[in-house]
């Protein structure tokens, strides 16, 4: 740590960070650290996330340490203290572009796997107005792309899921295989790029929601819904490549949904169907989208109007490509 400076801080006094490349290391005295999971007093040692709230509560002596070389020394830490950063961004609302907050509003939210509380976002669904719907399902909405806020992350064990009721609804086993493998989940989030667009947010968002989903065996339309939402989140920065490999894989499971389930609605049915067709029309496999699509086309249940029109079109294009 040869150019590390020591600082001697107050009590009573913030600690501000430069930039979010570093962290702060308590060499002596106590920091007061208010962050999503709650207050805490941190002694010599402590290492200090960027973005923290962080305020000397015994005169401190502290020293700003580049994370690169933290990493260098206990890789652990730093992606502890990569975690912390991207956290705080993961559960803030918008302040602009999407929007801005008054689509919003917090509720209080209870992590399901490790019973910590937070404050959870939720749209006002009421404001919301759709424009259009694409051929994938996918819909636009005027200002906001509302999927983008549909995930809920736990502050402290990084569990995410759906939001709303889905999120709370997870079984003892569930639970106790999600309770064992936070490291996996901290190493996911440490892993993904910086959070600079809310694009990216929201595809790390999705991508710790689909490691919970895959780990703990949830319903396979919920984790074939995740990847669903990334592939458009991805194409939507242009990433075509990670975009059809998130289609590839939410095919694969709405496929697997559809051969192994037991119990599904007519109209579930045909929306699945029609999603596992689509989808494979778009990846080029044209004979597998042809069949779920005509599957669709004649399905009894008469619901679900748009879908089957879209099937027919469907099978139409995929003639007059053959011709
Ligand atoms: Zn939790």
């Amino acid at each position: 740590m040869e150019s590390e400076e020591i600082i001697e801080i107050r009590a009573g006094s913030e600690i501000v960070f430069d930039s979010p490349d570093q962290c702060c290391l308590v060499l002596q005295g106590r920091v007061l650290v208010t962050s999503q999971a709650g207050k805490q007093a941190l002694g010599p040692g402590a290492v200090i996330a960027y973005g923290s709230q962080a305020c000397v509560d015994k005169d401190a002596q502290i020293a700003f340490i580049p994370l690169e070389k933290l990493r260098r020394i206990r890789p652990e830490i730093a992606d502890q203290i990569v975690c912390e950063t991207r956290l705080a961004e993961l559960q803030a609302i918008p302040v602009e572009g999407h929007g801005g907050p008054k689509y919003f509003f917090e509720v209080d939210a209870v992590c399901p796997v490790c019973g910590q509380t937070f404050k959870g976002i939720k749209l006002f669904e009421s404001k919301l107005q759709q424009i259009s719907m694409d051929r994938d399902t996918r819909k636009h909405f005027k200002d906001i792309e509302p999927a983008y806020y549909r995930i809920w992350v736990c502050p402290k064990c990084l569990y995410a899921n759906f939001s709303g009721h889905r999120f709370s609804e997870i079984t003892d086993n569930q639970k106790a295989i999600l309770k064992e493998a936070i490291a996996d989940r901290i190493k996911l989030l440490a892993g993904q790029n910086n959070l600079k667009s809310e694009a990216q947010t929201a595809i790390t968002r999705y991508r710790l929601a689909a490691e919970v989903l895959e780990r703990g065996q949830f319903s396979l339309d919920m984790l074939g819904r995740a990847w669903l939402n990334l592939a458009w989140i991805y194409e939507s920065i242009e990433d075509t490549e990670t975009a059809n490999m998130a289609r590839n894989k939410s095919a694969a499971l709405y496929e697997q949904f559809y051969l192994e389930s037991r119990s599904m609605s007519p109209a579930m049915e045909i929306q699945v169907m029609y999603i596992i067709g689509e989808l494979s029309k778009r990846l080029g496999d044209l004979k597998k989208a042809h069949q779920y699509f005509f599957k669709v086309a004649h399905h009894k249940e008469n619901s679900n109007s748009i879908l089957k029109d879209f099937a027919r079109d469907g099978i139409q294009e995929i003639r007059a490509a053959a011709r």
